[in-house]
Formats: C-alpha cells, sequence, structure tokens
C-alpha cells in the first residue's frame, strides 16, 4: 500500500472525441501502476464533483453560468480548443473536486496525486488551451476558505506557460531585480529567469519560451526555457527556480503540476527531456517538499507522447518517483 492516496474517478475521461489530448490516459495509468503492482485498487480514491460555490471562488459568475447553460460564443469555445458539452463540464468539476481532495489529502499524508487536473490555461472569465475551469486554484482558494492553508506555492513543469495560474494569482513583474547570485553558471542557452513580486500563492513556471500561450502573463518566477532544453540544464534551472522561490516565501501547500509535455517526443513541446530525465524532475520537487516538509500535492497537466504509452509512462512514475521519496 502506498504512503499516500491517489485520487481518481473514471469519469475523469474527456468527451472530446479524436484530439490530441490523449483523454484515454488516466484510466491508462490507472491500469499501468496497478499492472506493475506500484500501486493497489485501495490506493485510489474517488472525488466528489466541486461544487458550483468551489468553482466560483475562481471563475466569474458570468463565465460559470455559461458553461452551465451551454451559452459560450463561438469563439470562446474555439478558444478553448475542446469541444462544448454538458458531459465535457461535468468532468471538469469533477477534476477540480479531485484536486480539492488531494490537496486535503495531501495535508494528512505529506503527498497525494490526482491523477488528472492540472488545467493551469484556463483563466477567471475564460477557457484555454484544453482547459475549462482551474482545478489546482480551485482547491487552493477552498482549502484558504476553511483556513487549513494561508498559502500556496505552484510549482509548473507543464511545457507551456501556466498562464492561467499567473493571471488567476496575479504577481507584479520585478524586471530591475538582478538574477539570484547562485544561478547556474553552465545556463549558456537562452534561458532566464523573471522575477515577479507574490501574494499568497507564489507561482512557478518553467516553460519552453517559444510555444503557446504566445502572452504569459507574470508568475512569481518564469523560467523561460530555450527550445531542445535537455536533462541536465533543465534540472538546474528547476533547482534553483525551487531554491529561490523557497528563500522568499514559506507555502503551506506545494502544488506540482506535472506535464508530461516537456518529453524530447511530444507532438506539442518542443523541449529535449527524456523520461528518465523528467523521472529526476518529479524526485526533486517530492525530496525539497520532504526536506522542508511542504505537503505536496500533484495533478498531471499535459502530454502529447508521440506514442501515448510514453506519456503514461511518464505520468505513472511520478507516483513511483513519489513512492520512492515518501515511503521513508
Ligand atoms: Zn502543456
Amino acid at each position: 500500500m502506498l504512503p499516500f492516496k491517489l485520487i481518481y474517478h473514471e469519469k475523469y475521461f474527456l468527451p472530446i472525441g479524436n484530439h490530441v489530448f490523449p483523454a484515454d490516459k488516466y484510466r491508462r495509468i490507472r491500469q499501468k501502476l496497478i499492472d506493475a503492482a506500484v500501486a493497489e485498487a485501495s490506493d485510489f480514491i474517488p472525488p466528489q464533483p466541486a461544487s458550483d460555490n468551489d468553482i466560483l471562488l475562481v471563475h466569474t459568475p458570468e463565465y460559470v453560468r455559461k458553461l452551465k447553460t451551454g451559452t459560450l460564443s463561438v469563439h470562446e469555445e474555439l478558444e478553448m480548443e475542446i469541444p462544448y458539452s454538458a458531459e465535457l463540464v461535468a468532468a471538469f468539476w469533477l477534476a477540480a473536486g479531485g484536486s480539492m481532495l488531494a490537496a486535503r489529502e495531501a495535508l494528512n499524508d505529506r503527498a497525494a496525486i490526482n491523477i488528472g487536473g492540472g488545467f493551469h490555461h484556463a483563466f477567471p472569465d475564460h477557457g484555454e488551451g484544453f482547459c475549462m475551469v482551474h482545478d489546482v486554484a480551485v482547491a487552493i482558494r477552498r482549502l484558504q476558505q476553511e483556513e487549513k492553508i494561508s498559502t500556496a506555492m505552484i510549482v509548473d513543469c507543464d511545457v507551456h506557460q501556466g498562464n492561467g495560474t499567473a493571471a488567476i494569482f496575479a504577481a507584479t513583474p520585478m524586471p530591475s531585480e538582478p538574477l539570484p547570485s547562485s544561478a547556474p553558471s553552465m545556463l549558456k542557452p537562452a534561458a532566464r529567469m523573471r522575477l515577479g513580486h507574490a501574494g499568497d500563492v507564489f507561482t512557478i513556471s518553467l516553460h519552453q519560451e517559444k510555444n503557446y500561450p504566445a502572452w504569459k502573463p507574470p508568475s512569481s518566477i518564469d523560467i523561460d526555457l530555450p527550445d531542445g532544453i535537455t536533462d541536465d540544464d533543465y534540472l538546474a534551472w528547476l533547482d534553483n527556480a525551487l531554491s529561490s522561490a523557497l528563500r522568499r516565501f514559506k507555502p503551506d501547500l506545494l502544488c506540482y503540476i506535472a506535464g508530461a509535455d516537456p518529453f524530447r517526443e511530444d507532438q506539442l513541446g518542443g523541449l529535449g527531456l527524456t523520461i528518465a530525465g523528467l523521472m529526476k524532475r518529479d524526485e526533486l520537487i517530492f525530496q525539497v517538499a520532504k526536506t522542508r516538509a511542504i505537503p505536496v500535492m500533484v495533478t498531471y497537466a499535459g502530454g502529447y507522447a508521440q506514442r501515448l504509452e510514453d506519456t503514461v509512462t511518464i505520468h505513472a512514475n511520478t507516483v513511483i518517483a513519489a513512492k520512492q521519496v515518501f515511503s521513508s
């Protein structure tokens, strides 16, 4: 039995037809973890859907009304890049409930993984990039309202910048601040760190600079990575971002958005990470959280490998990495 919970529901499946987003990945990840004896069926617990009031902690009443009544404009549906249906709304409400449950369980067990969620391109008033509602933001705001946490840190390692996250927890850019003196000296490629002020939620995004979204609202720390960056440079930047962030900010909860799309064979990404490098990324974040006694909740976000099996492996490895770190 795992030392933490996996949050899963068969209705995480997104009814979006033939789409680059592999809607079946959640079921496959669960099956792979059971087949490989990483997890048992009893390690998985099902969430309840978020309530409309939960969603309204982050999203505007007007946007929620449009989603509930099926009255998005053609432009709004195109911007979301997934076909609207009432079933799709239910799947996103369930994903948000899953992230709320993962956050609660993480406070009990040091860690918890939602085998779904991570819809970081959703803004308060609209959806974008396959994301309808921002499940992680909903989870944070819900736990803050219940006074279970007062602060949180989001570490977003999806290949695409967390624009919705940045907009929701708006940080103010600080362009004049110099790079921390600990910036790794080998980082000669055109990667750069941008810093902003944080409010009660500190946001970090490591992403490919020349990729969607074109407009990248400022996170508390943005790491703009050059095309093709490989494991060692990526891990050095992640390490640097985490230590810079944790010098400035002490979160009650760490929300790790573990996108599988920095993988070098991703169809929507242009970075050069290997499957082993992605697992080292997971281990680094879990080690930092464990060492500093910060509960960590995980969501999965994107993953569009040419072979679906690779996306499933990368996501399953995140559970294996957590098991290795949190078993002691
Ligand atoms: Zn992505």
